[in-house]
């Protein structure tokens, strides 16, 4: 089983020193979420499910609001590759489902948060499940309700890398990790079931991996 632990991977690869000139956001729609900014169709849409369907996302996107601060979410094309010593490298590891990345200055303060979201990866898996277009918009919110609602907005209110919301580790329940905690305050709003473990298997998709 895929471990579902992607978050750090972000910080290794070097998201945070590429994001300021490395996300274009121009013509990001901003929709009626407000802070939470994409320009892809289905995560615009999905943002807005969640936001029609849950109370606290609905609170917590008020209070982000009130920041100034927001949450870039993007795709792994959006995410410019870094060049480091002429060598290009990629910033995204499309084996990956999402990462999530604080942008922060030499203080620690953080101005946004970049979350990515392989919507290839998760719409391809589908496919081959043969889906309904309803499990798969229900994948996309659970990842957005980890990403998101788990890491970007702690972190947004915060306003420094103080408001990190931790991953489960190994030997600890997954149920009380931070994260999982937060993601599962939006299941249970969304009748999107309780994650209780690191993996992909509470993900629609988690079916491809057992074939
Ligand atoms: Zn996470």
């Amino acid at each position: 089983m895929a471990r579902w632990n992607p978050c750090v991977l972000a910080v290794a690869i070097g998201l945070v020193a590429v994001m300021p000139t490395g996300v274009r956001t121009e013509g990001a729609d901003r929709g009626a979420a407000g802070p939470f900014i994409t320009r892809h169709a289905e995560l615009r849409a999905a943002l807005d499910r969640i936001a029609r369907g849950s109370a606290s996302w609905r609170a917590a996107l008020a209070a982000v609001a009130g920041t100034g601060r927001t949450a870039v979410v993007v795709t792994p094309d959006e995410v410019v590759v870094a060049e480091t010593d002429g060598q290009a490298r990629a910033a995204f590891d499309r084996s990956e489902v999402a990462a999530v990345s604080p942008v922060s200055d030499d203080t620690g303060r953080v101005s946004a948060v970049l979350v990515v979201v392989n919507v290839a990866q998760i719409q391809a898996a589908h496919e081959r499940l043969s889906s309904l277009p309803g499990e798969f918009h229900a994948d996309l919110e659970r990842v957005l309700a980890h990403e998101v609602y788990g890491h970007a907005v702690p972190y947004l209110l915060a306003g420094d890398l103080s408001g990190r919301c931790a991953d489960p580790v190994p030997g600890t329940p997954a149920a009380e990790a931070c994260a999982i905690q937060r993601e599962n305050v939006i299941r249970a709003e969304l009748r999107l079931g309780r994650r209780t473990d690191a993996t992909l298997s509470s993900l629609s998709l988690a079916r491809l991996l057992r074939h």
